[in-house]
């Protein structure tokens, strides 16, 4: 950061000129070393579960006369799988979110729709900690975009919402319009977030306490993908929170993203 890196190539020597072509590596550099983070983060963290797979396996064989034990290590095993499933789930959509031209053809999205498909599918998780979700705000706003892309980037908020409060706490989500942007708020009255590790919760893999993300089936990319999600929509993501108080995220997002960012008419389907 903060240097210049050039490429720096003869490209022709006639009679006493010379010819030099500078290229800006930094950039390319950059990319080069994101992408080679996230293979050995991936790799990382597929260890993980398959490693605890392989062990548990082998403790169901040893185990083989004793039906309880058996039970008790095969449910595990299932955890772990499922947890192993999630988290391929999330590094495919996580890879396909960095990719240019991710929102895809985009349409106009109902706002509405988007939170109530959301609160839906985080229902059976909130309902498990009787955690209740309230929807408040303006109703009838739309913006151009992905519908399934905001389902997945408010689900993951209201998740962690969930996972990051109390028994019996409340969430809530809200909507606003404010001129050409649109605001959508988790708010959380649970654990917090300190101001230092409020500026690496959206990191992928970055976790403010691993075990407690594990107990709660977390991956540690559910921030990223909020984050590229508001980036591909021409918006962001922020958070306010107080250890001890709560959090509430915020995603602002234009009602319509600049030309930049759609997809050219034409332009093949991912
Ligand atoms: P995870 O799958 O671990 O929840 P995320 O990328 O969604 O991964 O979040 C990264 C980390 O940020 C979490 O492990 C947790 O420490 C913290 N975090 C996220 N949301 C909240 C929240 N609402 N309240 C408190 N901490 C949170």
């Amino acid at each position: 950061r903060g240097t210049l890196l050039v490429q720096v190539r003869v490209a022709q020597v006639s009679g006493r000129h010379l010819v030099v072509l500078a290229e800006d590596m930094t950039q390319a550099r950059r990319l080069e070393a994101i992408r080679r983070d996230f293979v050995v983060n991936v790799s990382h963290e597929l260890k993980t579960p398959v490693g605890a797979l392989s062990l548990l396996a082998e403790t169901v064989q040893e185990a083989a006369d004793d039906p309880e034990a058996v039970r008790r290590f095969a449910a595990r095993m299932q955890s772990e799988a499922q947890r192993l499933s999630a988290l391929v789930h999330e590094i495919i959509e996580l890879s396909r979110l960095q990719v240019a031209g991710a929102l895809g053809p985009g349409a106009m999205v109902d706002v509405d729709a988007v939170v109530a498909e959301a609160v839906d599918r985080a229902r059976t998780t909130a309902a498990a900690k009787h955690v209740r979700i309230s929807v408040g705000g303006d109703t009838g706003v739309q913006l151009f975009g992905n519908h399934d892309l905001l389902v997945t980037a408010v689900r993951n908020l209201l998740d962690n919402a969930v996972a990051y409060s109390g028994e019996a706490a409340h969430v809530g989500v809200g909507v606003r319009a404010r001129g050409d942007l649109v605001e959508l708020a988790v708010v959380d009255e649970g654990i917090g977030i300190s101001a230092a590790e409020q500026e690496r919760v959206f990191e992928r893999f970055y976790r403010v306490d691993p075990a407690r993300s594990r107990a709660t089936g977390g991956t540690g990319l559910g921030l990223s993908i909020v984050k590229h999600v508001a980036a591909d929509h021409g918006g962001e993501v922020t958070v306010w929170s107080q250890p001890g108080r709560g959090s509430t995220f915020t995603m602002r997002l234009p009602r319509v993203p600049s030309a930049a960012l759609l997809e050219p008419p034409g332009a093949p389907d991912q």
